[in-house]
């Protein structure tokens, strides 16, 4: 896991080398200051030499100078690496979760990712510009505080090297509650984010059944389990910290006392006992480092731990080796023997088998939940068949590459996302190099060109949170326009009219006979009276696919597709 963390400085070594050195001079400054004030006592003032005074101080402020800006750069430079490893990490992250299948998508929550995103994100940054430097100054400084203590006089650095096993235990204990309390306070923040993700993107749903108050009291329980946990936290935290003070102050005390004995004895002269008590605080500082690592460090190494998590969840859709970037497919689809579920204990489809020509319009009619939406999404590979096998062109589509496969598919579904950004953006979402003139052009084909010549600003109309709000048929009619620009050899149209009113759905059901013309078609319906025309009508059933045929032949046959049809006339 450290290693795995270091790995994220390579490209920034020079930064990093820069801003330890930095670090080292500075921390060899902090221990050689308490030898000159040392000097300055015993050796310089008994000489009654002002210039040589004079002179000492001056080299002295000079000194200070040095370390100033050396700490200056320590500290910008120091967390300018820190940033550039969070960024990158972000960076990393967005990348990967952009690259994962549908599947995870399932079974992850948008607040958990946001959590992950930022909060850890930022405590990982804080972790890498700190962790290794503050850990070898720390070292360094202790090692060396402790080596001229020594030197100075054996007895009470005894004294000190005593105390310090205790304070070592006292951080470490505290270390491991730490630990544990963070990956408590961590979990329940994604709980609360994941909470606000939910209500604020439902929030219609929510006031349509006038359920704030439950919304609400459903998010004070996870703000409080957020609050103790936090609280816990710095209980302990606080606890730890108290502790070490404690422990610094009476080391100093000991230090005085004995000192101040050695001193009555000539064991020890004024100089000695300032420079001693001086390193006793230098040698502090280190331990305040460490403290404040202790609470740095779980809490960088919990996000990153979870940071890694995430990372390490490969993609369920992979390209095989070998895979043949395919182009302008015909579009006969096959389905063979396909057995599908979403668990492992339930079956969706169960040994499907389904020839599609291409350039047919076919309709899949049946109850909701029978499997409709989750046959197409087989074909794009949303998800992958647990068994048989899907062909386009008689070449299975896990040897494509996803890409060049999906390049060949449209979607147009009941839901139409439109992003932050402008109509022209939007539209333009369905192939990212248009020209402005097949941007129209596919806007007149959507029959969405006098409406976008209504709106003052035409196509750099912002849509979406801070502009434009669009009606169901408006949004269709862009996704539509998206599919005219994007042009692919099959189209999947999943409910595509179904939240619309009858009179709507008529002129948006032209653009979409359009669009359907030379590309097999694959429509999922609601109303049986749109689907009249395909070539041929497929019901799914909970049992699979019960029956097909054209429209007449299946009324004729006096099925379940007779049955439906009777109920909606
Ligand atoms: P239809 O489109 O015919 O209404 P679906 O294909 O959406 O039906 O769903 C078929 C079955 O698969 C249903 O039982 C549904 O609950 C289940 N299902 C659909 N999507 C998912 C999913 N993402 N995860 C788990 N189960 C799903
Ligand atoms: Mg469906």
């Amino acid at each position: 896991m450290i290693r795995r963390f270091y790995s994220y400085y390579l490209p920034h070594k020079r930064l990093f080398i820069l801003d330890f050195s930095c670090a080292v001079v500075v921390a060899i400054l902090e221990l050689a200051f308490p030898l000159a004030v040392q000097w300055f006592i015993d050796d310089l003032l008994p000489t009654n030499n002002w210039s040589m005074i004079a002179t000492v101080s001056v080299a002295l402020l000079l000194l200070y100078i040095l370390s100033t800006f050396l700490q200056y750069i320590v500290n910008y430079w120091g967390h300018k690496l820190g940033i550039n490893i969070e960024t990158d990490m972000r960076q990393q992250l967005f990348k990967h979760v952009q690259k994962q299948s549908f599947r995870f998508f399932d079974n992850t929550k948008t607040g958990h990712i946001m959590s992950r995103i930022t909060n850890d994100l930022f405590d990982i940054g804080e972790l890498a510009h700190h962790g290794p430097e503050d850990l070898f100054i720390a070292c360094m400084t202790f090692i060396g505080a402790f080596w001229i203590m020594f030197t100075i006089n054996v007895k009470l650095a005894l004294v000190i090297l005593l105390a310090v096993p205790f304070l070592v235990w006292l951080i470490y204990f505290c270390n491991i509650r730490m630990n544990n309390a963070w990956k408590r306070m961590y979990r329940e923040i994604g709980d609360v984010n994941a909470r606000v993700e939910d209500s604020v993107s439902g929030v219609r749903v929510v006031q349509s059944f006038t359920n704030e108050d439950y919304e609400i009291a459903r998010f004070t329980k996870d703000n409080q389990n957020f609050r103790h946990a936090k609280i816990s936290s710095y209980k302990v935290m606080s606890y730890g910290l108290s502790g070490i003070y404690m422990m610094t102050r009476l080391i100093v005390l000991v230090v005085l006392v004995l000192g101040a004995w050695l001193s009555f004895n000539n064991q020890l002269s004024y100089g000695e006992l300032v420079g001693f008590v001086l390193y006793v605080n230098v040698l502090f500082k280190p331990i305040d480092k460490i403290s404040a690592l202790m609470e740095m460090y779980p809490k960088g190494m919990a996000g990153f731990k979870r940071f890694t998590e995430l990372i390490d969840t490969e993609p369920e859709v992979v390209d095989q080796e070998n895979a043949i970037k395919v182009k302008n497919l015909r579009g006969d689809i096959d389905f063979h023997h396909v057995t599908f579920g979403y668990e492992n204990h339930q079956t969706v489809l169960k040994d499907i088998n389904l020839h599609i020509d291409a350039g047919e319009t076919i309709a899949f009619v049946g109850p909701s939940g029978a499997g409709k939406t989750t046959i197409c999404s087989l074909i794009p590979r949303f998800y992958d068949v647990n068994d048989g096998a899907i062909t386009i062109d008689g070449l299975d589509i896990r040897d494509m590459t996803k890409q060049s496969l999906r390049h060949q598919i449209g979607i147009v579904q009941q839901d139409v996302f439109l992003f932050t950004g402008t109509l022209r953006e939007n539209i333009a979402y369905g192939k990212r190099d248009a020209t402005d003139q097949e941007i129209q052009d596919a806007a007149k084909k959507a029959h969405l060109e006098a409406f976008i010549d209504s709106l003052p600003k035409g196509y750099e109309t912002e849509v979406g949170e801070r502009g434009l709000k669009l009606s169901g048929g408006q949004k269709q009619r862009i996704a539509i326009a998206r599919m005219f620009l994007k042009n692919p050899p099959i189209l999947i149209l999943d409910e595509a009219t179904s939240a619309l009113d009858t009179e709507t759905e008529l002129v948006i059901q032209q653009a979409l006979n359009e669009l359907a013309r030379n590309r097999t078609t694959l429509i999922i319906a609601h109303r049986l009276a749109t689907i009249k025309n395909a070539d041929r009508i497929i019901v799914v059933t909970d049992q699979g696919i019960e029956e097909q045929g054209t429209h007449e032949e299946l009324i004729q046959k006096d099925g379940t597709f007779a049955k439906l049809h009777r109920v909606q006339q």
